[in-house]
């Protein structure tokens, strides 16, 4: 699949819809989700342009890859769920129901987690 560089997250990464901003460095920019299903519920998104996990862990360079593993887990501090404990999930693609086609982790947690979040 092709990227689509009009996605919802390629504008908030270019500055032209704006997000709640939790961390930005080189690699990742993280913001909180429009429509949280946990107390926090936050999105950590590459700043390449990545359609999915899948694409993001073929084609990104070893530097963006663990860049971005660090950012995940600077967010998590940020949001002080590191002691408590969160959930991280990618989704991929049609049967993961993914609505975004560019690569984003959410970090779920603030509250205890029912089993998987849907
Ligand atoms: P997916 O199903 O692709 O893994 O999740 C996409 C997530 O992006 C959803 O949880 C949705 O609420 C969130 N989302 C969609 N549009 C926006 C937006 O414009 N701003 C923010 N902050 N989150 C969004």
């Amino acid at each position: 699949m092709a990227y689509d560089s009009n996605n919802i997250f390629a504008k908030i990464l270019r500055g032209e819809i704006p997000c709640d901003k939790v961390y930005e460095d080189d690699f990742a920019l993280a913001f909180r989700d429009i429509n949280p299903q946990a107390k926090v519920h936050t999105l950590v998104i590459p700043k390449g342009a990545y359609v999915s996990f899948d694409d993001f862990a073929t084609t990104a360079s070893d530097a963006e890859i663990g860049g971005f593993a660090r950012a995940v887990q600077a967010v998590a501090a940020l949001e002080g769920v590191t002691e408590s404990g969160y959930r991280l999930l990618a989704n991929h693609g049609k049967h993961a129901h993914q609505e975004v086609p560019h690569f984003h982790i959410h970090i779920a947690g603030g509250e205890s987690l029912p089993g998987l979040i849907a």
